[in-house]
């Protein structure tokens, strides 16, 4: 998703009055409250979720614009891991669920602050495959920072529907398991629409049947694991041009007045998938292909079904995002969005309090993006624009097993951080090997930091943990502490961090002749011929404080 809460639920003056309110300005400071039940439920992976493991979705429903109301059914199969006889689901309070079936059984479950408890009348036995229907209706709620489930009109009154419920949760509009660590591994998506309207759903575009009673069924196929706030129906006057990459097929949906700022803008695409492809493989998901979708709001990482609504214009909403100009040379959605296809969407954090696998990866995307269209000097430049946004003010990993958000420095620490990883590597061929294989080595993966520290220390060779967790769990960046002795011939070193362990080399001296050090919490040190104001650090390539005692 985009960075922070004024410039995401931005709403273009074209929308109607039921997108969602927005702020204009950024979130000044996080609300912090205790977990709430629904917190609980919602955000812990419990034995009722433990004991079985996702295989498919088949979310069927008929969307009426007239009367803002949703109803259908999702078919849900799933393995049994241990034999027990309830799993939890979850669907937001808001919607009736008219039955729940298991074969010829109708099935009795308790619902509990969005938690849907699913009773059997016999023991599911572990290692067996089940399916049940479960149908649900309502009038969805309009919630969240992009809308939730908004039923909207387009600027020239057209039905404009779209979900976009990441952080609230696709329980605000259908029934499913909802959590980060499991997937289903292929869903189809059908969604039955008046005639005339077009539906864009993830993956591959099956086909529609005309209902006869003035529906039209959309049919949608994922060949892939998606995670449930990725599921997204996108439903509008939309005219489809499309392209190719290679193999690749590249679709395009756009209001009809916007075609042809559409086909202008889109076409930046290309060189992204292209550069992304370069540094990672293959884009994810071939077989479902890639598309993008306009919207009103901002944009979201849909999987292989991008939405955007940036206004057709380089940038972050027309503006210069990390103020050092070169954000106006791109896309800002195009690039961020779709980069997640690589790191959100194939590797997907097993639970939102390391959300910073999505956001700070993707964020180091962009910059990747800038040094393949224009070098190194222009990526470093562009990705250090991002210090100003960074508050310091709580870690970034956030606690475990409890529904919330991490801060938005998960993005703008996150990609300095990965930046400062890149400079303790030291050597570009093997970062860029370490990587690729990164990413092909959990690729389609729900994974936890741990994961990939544990990654990063095997493939380099160093104990890189406590750096780790020095960016990711404290809420202070080290502190290179300096005193110079007073007749000018040494300087002595060491870090301020939180980490007792925390040990990284950092370039220090003249900028051209950098000399690397090596300092721990300890004090070392070297002779210098460097005064105190000529001894530089290079805060361009490490994220890191400099203090001259
Ligand atoms: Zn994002």
């Amino acid at each position: 998703m985009v960075a922070f809460i004024g410039l995401a639920g931005f709403v273009t003056a074209q929308t109607s009055p039921s997108t969602p309110p927005s702020s204009a300005a950024p979130r000044q400071a996080r609300e912090h409250h205790d977990p709430t039940r629904a917190d609980i439920l919602r955000g812990g992976y419990g034995p009722y979720r433990a004991n079985n493991d996702l295989l498919f979705y088949h979310l069927d429903i008929r969307v009426d614009p007239e009367k803002k109301f949703i109803s259908g059914k999702n078919t849900i199969r799933f393995k049994m891991l241990k034999d027990d006889t309830r799993i939890q689901l979850d669907l937001n309070d808001a919607f009736r669920i008219d039955k729940i079936v298991f074969g010829d059984t109708q099935l009795n479950y308790e619902r509990d602050s969005g938690a849907v408890f699913v009773d059997f009348p016999e023991t599911l036995s572990a290692g067996q495959a089940y399916s049940i229907d479960f149908y649900y209706s309502g009038s969805p709620t309009q919630t969240g920072r992009f809308g939730g489930f908004t039923f909207g009109k387009d600027p020239a009154g057209h039905p404009w529907i779209y979900t976009a419920c990441e952080g609230i949760g696709a329980s605000i509009w259908w029934p499913n398991k909802e959590q980060w660590r499991d997937e289903v591994e292929n869903m189809q998506i059908s969604v039955s629409i008046p005639n005339g309207l077009v539906d864009v759903s993830n993956g591959k575009f099956m086909g529609k049947t005309d209902l006869g009673d003035g529906y039209t069924r959309w049919d949608w196929w994922v060949h892939y694991p998606i995670n449930n706030y990725d599921v997204s129906l996108n439903i509008g006057n939309y005219q489809h041009f499309s392209d190719r990459l290679g193999g690749l097929p590249m679709d395009f949906y756009a209001l009809s007045e916007d075609l042809d700022k559409a086909k202008k803008q889109f076409a930046q695409a290309k060189g992204m998938l292209e550069a992304f492809q370069h540094y990672f493989g293959e884009y994810p998901f071939k077989k479902d292909g890639y598309k993008l979708v306009e919207v009103p709001y901002s944009g979201m990482e849909h999987q292989s079904a991008v939405t955007y609504g940036n206004h057709f214009a380089n940038g972050y909403l027309e503006r210069d995002w990390t103020g050092v100009g070169i954000s106006p040379r791109f896309d800002f959605i195009i690039i961020h969005e779709s980069g997640h296809e690589w790191f959100g969407n194939s590797i997907t954090a097993a639970d939102s309090s390391d959300m910073w696998i999505h956001e700070g990866w993707t964020t180091y995307l962009e910059s990747l993006y800038v040094e393949y269209m224009y070098g190194h000097d222009d990526a470093i430049k562009y990705l250090n624009g991002y210090k100003s946004k960074v508050k310091n003010e709580e870690p970034i990993i956030t606690a475990r097993g409890v529904h919330g958000e991490p801060p938005a420095d998960q993005y703008f620490k996150g990609v300095l951080f990965i930046n400062t990883l890149r400079s303790i590597v030291n050597d570009d061929k093997r970062w860029w090997s370490l990587l690729h294989d990164l990413y092909q080595h959990f690729k389609y993966q729900n994974i936890m930091t741990e994961d990939m520290v544990q990654y990063f220390n095997r493939r380099t060779g160093m104990n890189l943990t406590p750096i780790f967790d020095q960016y990711l769990r404290h809420t202070a960046i080290p502190t290179l502490e300096l005193k110079f002795d007073a007749n000018g011939s040494a300087v002595s070193y060491r870090w301020n961090a939180d980490e007792l362990e925390f040990q990284m080399p950092v370039r220090v001296g003249n900028r051209g002749q950098w000399q690397i050090i090596r300092p721990t919490t300890r004090w070392q040190t070297m002779p210098t011929s460097l005064k105190r104001d000529e001894f530089e650090v290079a805060t361009d390539l490490y994220y890191v404080n400099v203090d001259k005692l």
